[in-house]
């Protein structure tokens, strides 16, 4: 350790100590003072365990802290403290994972509202049963706890928050949702299985919340509905998150600190204001401070470190030195059964028959060209086939299975990588984070060093070597189009699908890419390019497939198949081609 790393470790110690110390020393205003600091530290920082990086808003905070309190409320005398507690968590526990089951799939405002009907569900439900089945609305807590005890149990569900939170960062499911928050359409096309990485962290979160409530409880002696499920702890903890900065893991409470202090002061001075200033507040936050207080420092930080680095940039083919791509021929099995096949596969979208019938085969090894003018239903046959979108009928066969009832993130476990018409690389993640994104949840994952190294390898093959710790974002669009095959790449594929990759490159960057794309068949990758550009269909495709509006027109190699009278037709019935 080094000296600074020992100072900061010992000023840690010493602040830890000194809030331990506060019911010891402090008067009675402090120690409630000091108990809504942590239990709200406690759900911002347990909020943003799971809304930080998914970005999906979540109002349930006080559906999970009320059904804490609750449980506390009632089993209270009848249990032993800590068994009440872990009872509280696996009530909130199962409620989230019930919940979060049919409500993940919102996204954006749906999501938003849903958790905030979520806590008036709950409440209306626990009034419900107070009033007809227990015969009062309310209910006294008799718990045999100090106003201490509370304060410490807080400080120790802070300090479990922030570990949870600490391991999360840097765990497989950590980066499946950042991926997803970024872009779940990426998360599954890389293998990860979107739904259960934000459950499972929907799940955490709502656990350390409703333990929080549970703690809390008794600092009311008597507890109603009302008061367990108060919709404005909900808005608080988003405003503390959002202040301090989400994204990072004391952000929450470095924006928890000040604004409980700030709440403290309105809700005594003026009460009748507090929710016209909360929401003023809430308003500053979002156009001021969209990343928070933790990420405007950031972003001074990131600013200085650019201007000391170097930005230029060599051509990419200097830069690739022997093979990455790894699916070993030799662990392939050697047949000539084709590696996909497509049969009689339709989607329409509406009454736009999208594919109409399409039926091929890729054999193993070869370069397929799927080409047609615009609109033909090109990048709809790729969706298919990764899954993206469901066929409406048809077979689609991978090394003979079949593949076409599987959700995307199982098809790219099997070893279907793609990349995007539109460019889609993580913004936020930097070059490395995007590969390893490809790395960590293939069949088996690569994680740790090992995952490093090879994200590293890719990124210099395909020439963004000294790129690594760039936000991918901040890259050009040709240079995003590398980051996005390296990451397809990083799924090791069996079937690599490139949906107009060399479209907008320059002459000579078009010359490196289709030298890399054929460095890529020589180790043996199976590919189907969707293309446009015909030099590139001539020099690189063994086969094309061409389509026309849904239908397969023409097969065949591309000399005879752009010699064919109808398929030079439908190019030139097409303005755009
Ligand atoms: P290509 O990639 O060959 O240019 P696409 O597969 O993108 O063609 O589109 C084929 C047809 O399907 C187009 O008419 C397009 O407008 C339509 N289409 C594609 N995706 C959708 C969608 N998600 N919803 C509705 N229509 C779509
Ligand atoms: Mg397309």
């Amino acid at each position: 350790m080094s000296p600074r790393s020992i100072g900061l470790a010992g000023a840690v110690l010493v602040a830890v100590a000194a809030a331990a110390a506060l019911p010891l020393v402090g008067s009675g205003y402090h120690l409630a003072l000091g108990i809504s600091l942590l239990y709200f530290s406690v759900l911002a920082t347990a909020w943003a365990l799971f809304s930080g990086p998914t970005n999906l808003v979540s109002l349930a905070t006080a559906a999970f802290f009320g059904i804490g309190a609750y449980t506390t409320a009632v089993l209270t005398e009848l249990l032993p403290w800590p068994v009440v507690l872990a009872a509280s968590a696996v009530v909130g526990i199962v409620v989230a994972l019930i919940v979060g089951l049919s409500t993940l799939r919102l996204s954006g405002m749906y999501f938003v509202i849903f958790s905030f009907g979520l806590a008036e569900l709950i409440r209306q439900v626990v009034t419900w049963y107070e009033v007809n089945i227990h015969g009062s609305v309310g209910r006294y807590i008799f718990a045999d706890t100090t106003t201490e005890g509370i304060y410490w149990r807080l400080m120790i569900l802070l300090a479990m928050a922030l570990g949870a939170g600490w391991l999360i960062r840097r765990s497989r499911l950590g980066l499946a949702v950042r991926v997803i928050g970024q872009d779940e359409v990426v998360a599954r096309h890389v293998g990860i299985d979107t739904t259960r990485a934000k459950l499972a962290l929907f799940a955490v979160s709502a656990g350390f919340m409703t333990v929080t409530g549970a703690v809390m409880a008794p600092r009311w002696t008597y507890l109603d509905p009302a008061i367990a499920f108060n919709p404005v702890i909900s808005f608080e903890v988003v405003i503390m998150a959002l202040f301090g900065g989400a994204g990072s893991l004391f952000g929450p409470l470095l924006g928890a600190v000040p604004l409980v202090l700030l709440f403290d002061v309105l809700g005594a001075y003026f009460p009748t204001y507090f929710s016209v200033i909360l929401g003023l507040v809430f308003v500053f936050i979002v156009y001021g401070l969209p990343h928070g207080v933790i990420g405007l420092l950031e972003s001074k930080v990131a600013a200085l470190r650019r201007a000391s680095l170097e930005t230029g940039m060599s051509a990419f083919a200097e830069r690739v030195t022997g093979p990455v791509w790894s699916r070993a021929a030799a662990h392939e099995p050697a047949t000539d059964a084709p590696v996909l096949e497509l049969i009689d596969a339709r989607k329409s979208f509406g009454g736009l028959k999208a594919v109409d019938g399409v039926s091929f085969t890729l054999n193993r090894g070869e370069i397929l060209g799927l080409i047609g003018p615009n609109g033909s239903g090109k990048t709809t046959a790729l969706n298919l086939i990764s899954g993206a979108i469901p066929a409406d009928a048809g077979d689609i066969r991978l090394d003979g299975k079949a593949i076409e009832a599987l959700p995307p993130h199982r098809i790219a476990q099997r070893g279907v990588a793609r990349t995007f018409q539109l460019v889609r690389v993580l913004p936020a993640s930097t070059c490395l984070e995007n590969v390893i994104a490809g790395l960590a949840f293939h069949a088996p994952p690569l994680w740790g060093e090992p995952a490093d190294e090879k994200a590293r390898a890719l990124i210099a093959r395909v020439g963004l070597a000294g790129r690594e710790g760039m936000p991918a974002g901040q890259l050009t669009y040709i240079d995003q189009k590398r980051l996005e095959l390296a990451r397809a790449l990083a799924l090791d594929p069996h079937v690599l699908l490139l949906d107009e990759w060399l479209a907008g490159l320059n002459p000579s960057e078009l010359q490196d890419g289709i030298a890399l794309v054929k460095m890529l068949r020589q180790e043996g990758l199976t590919i189907i390019i969707v293309e446009h550009v015909m030099d590139a269909i001539r020099s690189l495709c063994d086969r094309c497939v061409v389509m026309n509006t849904g239908r397969k027109i023409a097969e065949g190699p591309p000399a005879a198949v752009l010699a064919d009278p109808e398929v030079i037709r439908a190019y030139l019935g097409d303005a755009d081609a």
